[in-house]
């Protein structure tokens, strides 16, 4: 939609918008708990899963500002949140009805849902349900496998691979973690929150962690998600403060100072084997196990899979698309934008910054190609 607002701007005609779901931009809708975070006000290749040089030089030609000064000339002013994170005032249809107004000059082709690709010569031509689609340029905009209940699907990796190029297959990420018997009690916990740092090896994510009655979830936990594979994840229940810092007060109860809900702080205890009892009264061995509460080592099961998944980890191989255009190195006039590319942001409006910029770098190659 992005990318045929900036092409209708320019008098553009002949663009076919294909969505087998019956309405467009249905993960802008469920967004940001149906506020959209939009975008962020600190954006670099660094909060990006991706060849870093390709998500530089995509995100320098179309920022941030630029993307709230585009909202901004039509009447929407995101609010800026914690951690930079910029959502709609009132609900995700701000974002939605500019493209949608902003699209007009395309025809929205929906409920068709696109099955196959075949290049004949120089066309197109693109197999849906509802028949066959010719087209001279044609642009892959199909997001990825998650949230497969608004539509997310892995076309755009059977499209690529159709088409020869190579691709990291899909596979969930900004979602929760199952966790394995030893964390079992965190369970137990379901509903609470507590504020943690996370650390994914050469990563450190923070945030609100929720326990769930599946694993855990919640902001640190889906931002670290995208840097986990498998393995060891170290989290930090007392970020920020030193334990000699948290147990300062020598003669009251260990539970009294860590400043966390009761209930964690008597399931935590129990985990590491330490019984509460004054400050002064801790033993060597007892210190060195509270030490854990700074780097509780934790290894997740697996995950909540694709339909609790906010993104994909994988994607077309960046090698193959020119970032200056987002045309496919092995052919002419095909194109790659968003999501479907392996390029993954973290939580916190990344993932639409990167959609957005990819699709006006796009279409500014196409009006260079099409309507100088
Ligand atoms: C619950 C949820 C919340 C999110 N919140 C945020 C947020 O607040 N901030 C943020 O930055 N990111 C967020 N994201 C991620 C963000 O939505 C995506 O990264 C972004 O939408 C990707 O844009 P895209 O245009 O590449 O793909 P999409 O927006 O996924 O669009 C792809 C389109 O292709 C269509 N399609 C798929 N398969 C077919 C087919 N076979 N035939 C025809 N059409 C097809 C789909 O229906 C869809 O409309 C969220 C994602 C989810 C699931």
């Amino acid at each position: 939609m992005m990318l045929a607002a900036q092409l209708c701007k320019k008098g553009a005609k002949g663009i076919a918008l294909v969505d087998h779901n019956p309405r467009v931009g249905m993960k802008i809708k469920v967004s940001g708990g149906g506020k959209c975070n939009v975008t962020n006000q600190d954006v670099s290749e660094d909060n990006y899963l991706g060849e870093s040089g390709f998500v530089r030089s995509v995100l320098q030609r179309y920022t941030p500002s630029e993307l709230l000064d585009f909202l901004k000339e039509r009447g929407v002013i995101p609010k800026v949140r914690s951690f930079g994170q910029y959502f709609c005032k009132k609900s995700a249809d701000e974002v939605l009805d500019v493209l949608k107004a902003d699209a007009q000059c395309a025809t929205f082709l929906l409920t068709h849902k696109v099955v196959g690709i075949n290049k004949v010569t120089d066309e197109y031509h693109i197999t849906t349900d509802k028949g066959k689609i010719v087209a001279k340029h044609l642009v892959i905009a199909t997001g990825s496998s998650a949230y497969p209940q608004v539509g997310g699907s892995d076309i755009g990796l059977k499209l690529a691979k159709e088409l020869d190029h190579s691709f990291e297959k899909f596979s969930p990420v900004l979602v929760g973690w199952t966790v394995q018997k030893d964390q079992f009690w965190m369970k137990e916990l379901s509903g609470i929150s507590t504020w943690v740092s996370i650390d994914v090896g050469h990563k450190k994510l923070s945030g609100d962690l929720l326990f769930a009655h599946k694993g855990v979830s919640g902001p640190a936990v889906l931002s670290a998600s995208l840097y986990w594979k498998k393995g060891l994840v170290n989290i930090d229940f007392l970020p920020d403060r030193t334990l000699k810092e948290v147990l300062q007060d020598r003669k009251k109860q260990v539970s009294t100072q860590l400043q966390l809900s009761k209930r964690l702080v008597k399931n935590l205890l129990q985990s590491i084997e330490v019984e509460d009892k004054v400050v002064k009264k801790l033993t060597e061995d007892e210190w060195e196990k509270l030490a854990l509460l700074k780097a509780y080592p934790m290894s997740p099961a697996g995950n909540f899979g694709l339909k609790k998944a906010e993104a994909c980890r994988g994607g077309v191989d960046t090698s193959e698309i020119n970032f200056d255009t987002m045309q496919s190195r092995l052919h002419e006039n095909l194109y790659f934008i968003g999501e479907v590319i392996d390029v993954t942001g973290e939580l916190g409006g990344y993932n639409f910054q990167w959609a957005f910029s990819s699709a006006v770098v796009c279409a500014q190659a196409l009006e260079r190609k099409l309507l100088v």
